[in-house]
């Protein structure tokens, strides 16, 4: 590696000044991201305005060997823009803008420090949706979106942030830009390249702009809350729903434990059904009451479904909600340990069931939570560490959670990302030969390693 201060001047010189901060003038929230994981201070912060200025950046850290870490809105759930004290990070909050909406492609194409918030907003002034939704929408930016590939609220109907990417720019290590805009819907011209950057994590280019795709609004949406007697129901009554009125906007399972304490957390506890059901599921559909009332009489009658309310108001069906939304109280309640998982969708009644058993043989009385986008074949798993004997036995829970994930084929990353957190665990889903493949390409596009080491790989 170079000389630290002379890479800081040459920096200095290539972006100005006021975009080249170091020490106590760096704001703590470049330290770590949402986790809090292992906080460092950067040795630097840079605040490109331009392309230009990355691709500056870039080549400078490059011909330095300096590490560089991409910083989105520091929202992640995986440590991944998380610095240490010898790298550089790199925020691309000052890269912020809507460039373009174009209604006849139903595009709108952006700067990748745009928070997911300003996108959707445009989206709606123009009569569109941008249907990626999550609950960092007002911090979080879409290169981050991108670069984590989220999934979030809608992905049921719409796919995750990959299936909304028509375009990237791209700055690559060396600081050569890849123009990878696009705004068709069919293109295609040998590899498509892009891919390679969605849900990278900063590992192999700096996203500087996005062309994404938009939806039509959808008109007033149903909310109904079923219980079901077993988790193969919940899986037929999805299904029953796409065959007869359309794939749902959500559907979400929630295991009797996390019912439970969804309804007692609420300000007034009073539960919609009987708290004694296996399972419920919460959906939200784009059609309206009537047809939902006949899918649910036959439902009933099969016995897929035992008890159901739907929403008459909508103060009503924000009523229903707040039980799922029982895990924004997590952190305040519990001590909780995390797991976002994907699983094939039919065997995830299965994992929930091996993972209640074996935490149960290993940590009697522990307490865990299960819920889920089973639609997306996403399990969410959480365990309360209070109820564990302490020091928590965090890294045996985490091998006991994977190695279940990875004998049925899952995956131990459904959304979130591998970051720092998962690196450990990534062999569950990911085999050797295509791992050796990853890294391959990482040493293409990187060759010397400077973005974002120590993340997705150990
Ligand atoms: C309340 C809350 C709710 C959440 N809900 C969801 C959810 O439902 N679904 C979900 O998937 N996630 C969710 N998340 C996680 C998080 O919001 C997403 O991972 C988000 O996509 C991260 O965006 P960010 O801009 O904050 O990225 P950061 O946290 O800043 O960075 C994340 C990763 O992307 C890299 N990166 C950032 N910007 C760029 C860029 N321009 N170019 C290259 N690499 C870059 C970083 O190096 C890092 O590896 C939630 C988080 C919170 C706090």
């Amino acid at each position: 590696m170079s000389d630290p201060a002379q890479t800081l001047e040459q920096l200095r010189q290539a972006l100005g000044d006021d975009a080249v901060v170091t020490g106590t003038n760096i704001s703590q929230r470049h330290y770590s991201d949402w986790t809090g994981h292992a906080p460092a201070c950067p040795a630097a912060l840079l605040l490109p305005r331009t392309t230009a200025h990355v691709a500056s950046a870039l080549r400078i850290c490059n011909a330095a060997r300096q590490p560089v870490v991409p910083q989105g809105g520091m929202t992640g759930l995986a440590g991944g823009a998380v610095p240490r004290a010898s790298d550089i990070a790199l925020s691309l909050e000052r890269l912020r803008g809507i460039e373009e909406l174009d209604p006849a492609a139903a595009t709108v194409s952006v700067l990748a420090g745009t928070p997911l918030e300003d996108i959707q907003q445009a989206a709606l002034n123009a009569g569109f949706v941008f249907p990626l939704d999550l609950g960092a929408r007002g911090s979080c930016q879409i290169g981050g979106n991108i670069a984590t590939n989220a999934g979030g609220n809608a992905v049921i109907r719409y796919g995750m942030t990959r299936d909304l990417v028509l375009g990237l720019e791209v700055v690559l290590a060396d600081g050569r830009v890849l123009d990878l805009r696009n705004k068709m819907i069919k293109n295609n011209c040998g590899y498509d390249l892009k891919q390679c950057f969605i849900g990278s994590e900063g590992t192999l280019g700096v996203i500087t702009r996005a062309v994404l795709k938009l939806a039509p609004q959808p008109g007033p949406t149903s909310t109904l809350l079923c219980a079901l007697p077993d988790y193969a129901s919940a899986v037929s009554l999805l299904r029953r729903i796409q065959r007869s009125v359309g794939t749902p906007q959500a559907y979400e399972l929630m295991w009797q434990d996390f019912f439970r304490l969804g309804v007692s957390w609420l300000e007034n506890p009073t539960a919609p059904m009987s708290l004694d059901y296996p399972l419920y599921v919460l959906l939200e559909s784009a059609v309206p009451g009537e047809p939902l009332e006949t899918l649910l009489e036959q439902a009933f009658a099969d016995g897929e479904v035992l008890d159901a309310v739907l929403a008459g108001s909508q103060a009503q069906a924000r009523g229903l909600w707040k039980i799922r939304e029982a895990t924004a109280e997590f952190p305040l309640r519990m001590t909780p340990l995390n797991f976002d998982v994907s699983l094939p969708i039919g065997l995830i009644g299965d994992f929930v069931e091996r993972c209640r058993t074996r935490l149960e043989q290993h940590w009697p009385g522990n307490h865990s939570v299960y819920f889920g986008h089973i639609g997306d074949s996403n399990l969410h798993l959480t365990v309360d560490c209070t109820s564990l004997p302490q020091p928590a036995p965090i890294l045996d829970i985490e091998e006991l959670v994977y190695s279940a994930v990875g004998e049925l084929g899952g995956s131990v990353s459904a959304e979130h990302g591998i970051g720092l957190l998962k690196r450990e665990f990534l062999h569950h889903s990911v085999g050797p030969e295509a791992l050796a493949v990853m890294h391959q390409l990482k040493d293409c596009l990187d060759p010397n390693g400077i973005l974002n080491p120590g993340k997705i790989f150990v």
